[in-house]
C-alpha cells in the first residue's frame, strides 16, 4: 500500500477551511425505521445515478449501507439486478456471516466478502460504494495513486491508497480484511487491475466520492495522453482537500444529483 504522508499539511490547511452548516450532513433526528429508509433510498437512488453515468459494468458492482439498528448487517443490491431499474424493494439485508435476513436476490459473494470486512474495520463508516468504472479500471492498472492535478482532484490529496495483491475475483473475507487494511483511515482505495472503493459516513459521501474518483481518473488519464500535467503543490492541495474533502461537502454534492434523479424519475424509490 502507498500513501501520502500530509499530516502536517491537513493540520496547516485546517486553519483556513470552509464550514458547512452542520445541519447539511446529519440533517433532522430520524427514528431507527426512518434512516434505514433513508439509508435505503440513498443506495438505490445512487446505484441509479452509477447507470445514469455510464459506471455500471453488466453484473459488477455494489454499494453498502450499514443497519442502523443491527450495525453488524448492512443493505446491498442483488446481483444480476441492473442499477438502471433497481428500487428499494430490490435491497438486500446481509449480516456479518454471509447471510441473508431480507430479501430474496443473490448475494455477490465478493460484496460480501470485501464490504462486509470493510464495515467491520470502520465502524464510523455508514456506507461503501465499488463498481468497474472504465476510468476508474484504467487508472488501476497503473498501481498508482491519483495526483493532485486538479482542484477536483484534491478531494483525495492524502485521503487514499492503493492495493496491489490481485488474485481473482474477490470471493474470500480475508482478501477483504487486507482490502481493508490497505483502505486504513481513508476514504478510497483503488484495487489494483479491478477498480475503485470508496467509503463515507454516510451513503452520500459514499456514493459522491465514488464519481469524484471516477472523474479524477478521466482527467489524469486524458493528460497524461497530451503530457507531462502539472501538478499542485502539495501544501495547497492538503489546503484544498480540507476545504472541499470533507463529509459535509460530498454529501451537499451528491444532494445536488439526487434531487435531479428524484426530479426525473423517483421510480426507485418504490
Ligand atoms: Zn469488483
Amino acid at each position: 500500500m502507498a500513501q501520502l504522508d500530509t499530516t502536517n499539511e491537513r493540520a496547516a490547511a485546517a486553519a483556513h477551511s470552509i464550514i458547512l452548516p452542520d445541519a447539511l450532513l446529519h440533517g433532522p433526528i430520524r427514528t431507527v425505521e426512518e434512516e434505514r429508509r433513508w439509508r435505503k433510498e440513498r443506495v438505490a437512488g445512487a446505484l441509479r445515478l452509477l447507470a445514469k453515468f455510464g459506471m455500471n459494468d453488466g453484473a459488477a458492482g455494489h454499494i453498502t449501507a450499514r443497519d442502523p439498528e443491527d450495525p453488524d448487517c448492512f443493505w446491498v443490491n442483488s446481483a444480476l439486478e441492473n442499477f438502471a431499474t433497481i428500487r428499494v424493494s430490490d435491497l438486500m439485508l446481509v449480516d456479518a456471516d454471509g447471510r441473508v435476513r431480507k430479501g430474496d436476490g443473490i448475494l455477490n459473494q465478493a460484496a460480501f466478502a470485501i464490504h462486509s470486512r470493510i464495515h467491520r474495520a470502520r465502524p464510523e463508516v455508514i456506507a461503501a460504494t465499488h463498481a468497474h468504472s472504465t476510468y476508474g479500471k484504467i487508472w488501476s492498472t497503473t498501481g498508482r495513486l491519483l495526483d493532485p492535478l486538479t482542484q477536483d482532484a484534491c478531494v483525495f490529496y492524502g485521503s487514499h491508497s492503493t492495493f496491489a495483491d490481485y488474485t481473482g475475483v474477490v470471493l474470500d473475507v480475508e482478501e477483504g480484511d487486507r482490502i481493508a487494511e490497505s483502505l486504513g483511515a481513508g476514504k478510497a482505495v483503488i484495487l489494483r487491475n479491478h477498480g475503485l472503493l470508496t467509503v463515507g459516513t454516510s451513503v452520500e459521501e459514499a456514493a459522491w466520492l465514488f464519481f469524484a474518483m471516477e472523474q479524477a481518473c478521466h482527467v489524469q488519464v486524458m493528460a497524461e495522453a497530451i503530457g507531462t500535467p502539472l501538478q499542485i503543490e502539495p501544501s495547497m492541495a492538503a489546503l484544498t482537500e480540507s476545504q472541499i474533502g470533507s463529509a459535509t461537502a460530498s454529501k451537499a454534492q451528491f444532494d445536488m444529483q439526487w434531487e435531479a434523479l428524484v426530479a426525473d424519475d423517483g421510480s426507485f424509490l418504490s
